[in-house]
């Protein structure tokens, strides 16, 4: 067990709901702490334990100029301490369209019928793969709306499509998948396909809103989607990643929302999230969307800050719907893992074209750098980008997933393996400029290990510029 359950009015049984709306505001609905107690716990979270819901509503409620700041720093310190400069990058891939479920915040819904519909065929979906590994990318997220011909056999078949897809050095060897809940059954097909990190958010987790969102179809079910992730465990698929829609609802019953899945997950399967995503509505088309739960800006880079503080052995996913200025402050609160060279039209990475048709996407996105620029600015802040795979490949999944809960495994496996996937990234596909860069930031690097590791990662640096891949402790 890594965490002992917490006691909530909600008994945890798997597979059954746990989230009880009253108790979240009984939390929140106390008055500003004082420094002392915000101090306390951001202790407590630095010496890596995970917070329980009443220290989360303590710093929500710490909402002064200077306590939000403190929150910050120890976002930003606990972010070092757990991740060092480390951040992960993937990209996602849309392969179909068609929806038959009517949810007002999203272009793909069932009654948008500006929508143009599209199922990647499977030549189409080798043309993406291939590009996407023509720009360096290792691990991608496929994405899917819910619709029957998006069965699990024919996600599972993706999968196995996508990882046979090789070109020249590149190869797929992380697939992730965000697609509607499944049955038990059903994510044992995923499993078998071999896919890391299963995907559902849950949108917004109070169960009366939640109502006035979806309008039509299966996701009208708030249980079946809450519970979601618990089928997945079942099936033995322990990589599930959480999330909510920010707009839909007030961020700060969300966020409390979101530790207690958390919580949840680790009373049930002792392993919490892989990861958790926080996406905000973007305009999508043909949307009218009121701003009444609009989260700003400020607000945003605080509700990181303290999930990071939250759940510190925790993945936190930033995508591109961010634009580029606010990414690169919000990296800092503890996210670790962004999309890079994103597209999000049906198609459009074979293509080489821009995002530029709101009908063709699911939403708008804001940040649309190529990966090799967003590799070259995370170097020049001094940030090591990775394209490791290897935790998921070696079984180091779910409850075994220790890594950030044994002491030296950071130094042991996560930089090297960073250190490893950068290399073999600026052999293939880096220009001579961003190459410079990149080893340098790699000595850097290797200058923190010990003196075998040192020695050990310098040995398969040297194969691979000798042209050996796919080197991971
Ligand atoms: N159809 C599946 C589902 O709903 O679970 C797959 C997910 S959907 C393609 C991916 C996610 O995008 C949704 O879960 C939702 O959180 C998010 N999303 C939908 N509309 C959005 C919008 N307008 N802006 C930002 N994110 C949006
Ligand atoms: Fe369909 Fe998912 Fe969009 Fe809802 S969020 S309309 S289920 S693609």
């Amino acid at each position: 067990m890594i965490f002992s359950p917490q006691t909530y009015r909600i008994a945890d049984k798997p597979m059954e709901p746990f989230i009880d709306a009253d108790e979240i505001w009984d939390y929140l609905n106390t008055k500003t702490p004082t420094a002392e107690r915000v101090h306390e716990i951001i202790e407590k979270s630095l010496s890596k334990k995970r917070l329980n819901l009443e220290e989360v509503a303590v710093l929500i409620n710490a909402d002064t100029t200077e306590l939000i700041q403190l929150i910050k720093e120890g976002a930003r310190t606990l972010k070092k301490k757990v991740y060092g400069n480390r951040i992960v990058l993937f990209a996602p891939l849309y392969v179909g369209s068609k929806c038959a479920n009517n949810c007002v915040y999203c272009g793909f819904r069932s009654s948008n019928t500006h929508a143009v519909r599209k199922t990647l065929s499977e030549q189409e979906l080798i043309d993406e793969i291939t590009a996407l590994e023509e720009n360096g990318q290792k691990r991608l997220i496929l994405v899917y709306g819910e619709h029957s011909d998006y069965s699990p056999e024919y996600i599972a078949d993706n999968v196995r499509t996508a990882y046979n897809v090789k070109k020249g050095n590149g190869e797929i060897r992380r697939i992730n998948i965000n697609a509607a809940p499944m049955e038990i059954e059903e994510f044992r097909t995923m499993k078998k396909a071999g896919i890391g990190t299963f995907q559902v958010f849950q949108e917004t987790y109070h169960p009366e809103i939640y109502k006035t969102y979806h309008l039509s179809g299966k996701k009208t079910d708030y249980e079946y989607r809450l519970t979601s992730l618990d089928r997945a465990q079942e099936a033995g698929l322990d990589d599930v990643g959480i999330g909510a829609l920010f707009g839909l609802y007030d961020w700060r019953f969300e966020l409390m929302a979101l530790v207690r899945h958390t919580n949840h997950l680790e009373a049930c399967y002792n392993v919490g999230p892989h990861t958790i995503s926080f996406p905000r509505i973007k305009d999508a088309s043909g949307l009218n969307f009121g701003d009444k739960y609009f989260v700003n800006d400020h607000d945003f880079a605080r509700l990181i800050a303290i999930l990071r503080l939250a759940v510190p052995y925790t993945g936190l996913i930033l995508t591109a719907r961010e634009p580029e200025h606010l990414r690169d402050e919000i990296i800092q609160y503890g996210v670790s893992q962004i999309d890079g060279g994103t597209k999000i039209e049906l198609g459009t990475y074979a293509k080489q074209e821009k995002n530029v048709d709101l009908d063709k996407g699911q939403f708008k996105i804001n940040d649309d750098r190529s990966l090799s620029q967003i590799i070259d600015e995370l170097l020049e802040q001094e940030m090591l980008p990775s394209f490791c795979t290897a935790c998921y490949r070696l079984g180091r999944t779910g409850e075994h997933f220790m890594e950030f809960s044994v002491p030296g495994f950071i130094k042991r496996f996560c930089t090297p393996n960073a250190i490893l996937t950068l290399a073999e990234y600026i052999e293939d596909y880096a220009n001579k400029e961003t190459a410079e860069k990149g080893w340098l930031a790699i000595d850097k690097n290797i200058a923190t290990l010990d003196e075998e590791m040192q020695h050990s990662v310098k040995g398969k640096i040297e194969k691979i510029k000798s042209g050996v891949r796919d080197l991971y402790y």
